[in-house]
Order: structure tokens, then sequence, then C-alpha cells
């Protein structure tokens, strides 16, 4: 079994660690929070055994009623891998304590690529994932586009790629961030972070990207513009998406036009915390003209990058071979089907 600590039990951490322990070949040996809070019941109530980040504040989590298995440097010695999910800069911060240890570590994208010195999409390049020490995950949105470009890289290729991203203002359990009544641009300038993002995963697209933030909690929305090297139908990309393993069609017969009826979509299939691992992308939007495609998808911000860091592991740890093994493996411990 592969021993996997989650570096920062919140928004990600969280669905990391219970993704971890569906999966048949590993198990979490600790979670790591800053202070008493609920998550930190709920690593109780799973059993994951709770480290702190501060010594410190040992007392404020017993008088919370939460014991205590030790610190950080206690809970990274148990682990082959470590998840740090702490928010973005932080993770940047405990490089050293894994170097110290020779541990594996895998960032998510709130850090700069540098940090890990390579960026990881599991269906574009989980085999240059292999024995290395570390990692970054890339966030949810360059996932996102990662996979669709990719798919269609693959079958057509790809030239130029323009897309906007409409983003939510902050996860669902954040009272104190906004936008409450505006839409921001963030960037105001052209381009975004995504685009270069991206080409840190895919280096041979031609990537620009905008992006705005928006008053809702669930699921940005990309605007995608990409123009095919080969004629496509709108069939053979139906096809494509269907087969993919992390997208998925939101179809018309759905009545689905909105991240809302698709958050209440995820609930009815029983999904955990409403979570949409893969991309949903919306069947009826996808257009070409001529060779230049078009469509809509949505991301959910807290759960593509989930089954990524699962990946992410077993390539780091060279158990299993082939991505496509992975990624099946990952989505059958997790149960999910078609959406
Ligand atoms: P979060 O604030 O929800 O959770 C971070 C957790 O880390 C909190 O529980 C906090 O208590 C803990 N923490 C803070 N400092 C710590 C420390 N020094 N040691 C140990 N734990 C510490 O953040 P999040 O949204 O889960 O984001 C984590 C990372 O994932 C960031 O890099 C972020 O950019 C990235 N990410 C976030 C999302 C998202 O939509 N939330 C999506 C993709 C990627």
């Amino acid at each position: 079994m592969i021993k996997v600590a989650i570096n920062g039990y919140g928004t990600i951490g969280k669905r990391v660690a219970d993704a971890v322990a569906a999966q048949p070949d590993m198990e979490v040996v600790g979670v790591s929070k800053t202070k008493p809070s609920a998550e930190a019941y709920v690593a109780r109530q799973r059993g994951y055994p709770l480290y702190i980040a501060e010594m410190s504040k040992r007392q404020a989590f017993e008088d919370a009623g939460l014991e205590i298995a030790g610190d950080v440097t206690d809970m990274i010695k148990h682990a082959d891998v470590v998840v740090d999910a702490t928010p973005g800069g932080i993770g940047e911060k405990n490089k050293k304590l894994y170097e110290l240890y020779g541990v594996k570590a895998i960032w998510q994208g709130g850090e700069d690529h540098e940090v890990a010195g390579f960026s990881f999409c599991s269906s574009c390049n989980y085999s240059e994932a292999k024995n290395r020490q570390f990692v970054r995950v890339v966030s949810c949105n360059t996932t996102g586009l990662c996979r669709i470009i990719q798919a269609m890289d693959e079958r057509f290729g790809v030239g130029r790629v323009r897309a906007t991203m409409v983003r939510r203002g902050s996860d669902p359990g954040e009272i104190k961030k906004g936008p409450v009544d505006a839409i921001v641009l963030n960037p105001v300038k052209v381009p975004s972070h995504h685009g270069p993002d991206v080409q840190t995963v895919l280096p041979q697209i031609d990537i620009t990207t905008m992006a705005m933030i928006v008053p809702t909690t669930f699921m940005h929305m990309h605007a995608l513009q990409m123009d095919l090297k080969s004629d496509a139908t709108k069939e053979e990309i139906l096809a494509i998406i269907e087969k993919h393993p992390r997208m998925g069609l939101v179809r018309p017969g759905t009545g689905i036009t909105s991240t809302a009826e698709l958050r209440e979509y995820a609930q009815d299939l029983g999904r955990p915390r409403a979570d949409l691992y893969e991309s949903a992308i919306f069947a009826d939007s996808i257009g070409l003209v001529g060779r230049e495609l078009f469509l809509f998808q949505a991301i959910h911000q807290e759960a593509d990058v989930v089954v990524e860091n699962v990946d992410a592991i077993r390539a780091m740890m060279n158990v299993v071979d082939e991505a496509a093994v992975s990624i099946e493996m990952t989505n059958r411990a997790l149960g999910f089907t078609a959406i």
C-alpha cells in the first residue's frame, strides 16, 4: 500500500484524502490542519490521524476534543508521498521539509510551476511523472483546458486556442470572499495566467486566455475556440469526449443549460459532495465553422484535480505503467459513471 499524507486538509485536501482512502493500493497515513475546525471533526469521523502545523496550537485542538497524532514533521515520516494542499504560496515553503526527509511531494495549482519543475495532467503527461520526487498538479481551470486540448490535438492536431474563463467567485464555504454583486475582470489585462499554465503541460499549443470572476460558488464555465489542423465532424468530436475517462457530455435530453442544474444533477446521481471529477462539456454547444471548433465546458473547481492527484501518486511511485490503467483504477474506486 502506498502511504499518503495530506498536508492541508481543506477544500482540495479533504477530497484527495477520501479519494486516496477509496483506492485499493493506497492508504491515508495522516492529514494536517492549522486550527480546529469542522473539517478537523470530519477527519476524526473518517479515522484519519490528525497532525498539526504548529505544536503551539495543540491545546486548542485538545480543548475541542480532537486528538493530535503529532506535528507535520511526524506525519511526513510515515509517508511515501505528501499531497500538499495548503493555500497557494504556503506549499512552496514546505519544500525544504520534503527535501530534508527525502519524501515525494505533490503541489497544487496555487503554486508556481517552478516549485516542482514539472506540471501534471493525467491524460497528457502521466509517463513523464514516473519516479519523480516532485510534481505539481495544475489548477482546476488548466486541468479542464488540458484535457480537451490534448484530446483534440491527438486526433486532429490543434493550432490556435482562444478561451474565456468565467470563474466562480469563491468556494461554497468561503463566507468572506466575493464578489457579491459584480463581474470582475481577473485580470483586466490579456492574457490571463491560464494560457501560459496550459503550456507548462502542452508546450506546443498556441493558447491565449481571458478570465473574469462572477458571484457564484459552484463551477467555472469555459467558452473555448480552437483551430483544428484537419477536418472533423461534430459526431467525431462527440465520440472522443464520450470515450474520454475524464470528460463527460451534458446531453441535450437533460435540459441542463447552467451550472446550478448541473449541481442538482450531480447530487441526484449520488456523487459525494456533488463532485464532478470530469469536465462537463455541453453537447449542444459543440460547433464547427470550417476547422474552427467552439464549445462550452463547466469545470467543478473543487473536484477535477482530485483524481489527478491520485494518478500522480501512482506515476511518481511507478506502480502502474500506463495512464489509462491508473485513470481507470481511480475512476472505478470512486464509482463514477458517465454523467
Ligand atoms: P483551503 O484554504 O480550502 O485549504 C487549505 C488547508 O490548508 C486549510 O485547511 C488550512 O487550515 C490548511 N493549512 C494552511 N496552512 C497550513 C500549513 N502551514 N500547514 C498545514 N496546513 C495548512 O485551500 P484549497 O482551496 O483547498 O486550495 C489548496 C490548493 O489547491 C491551492 O494551491 C489552490 O490554489 C489549489 N486549488 C484549489 C482549488 C479550489 O477551487 N479550491 C481548485 C484547484 C486547485
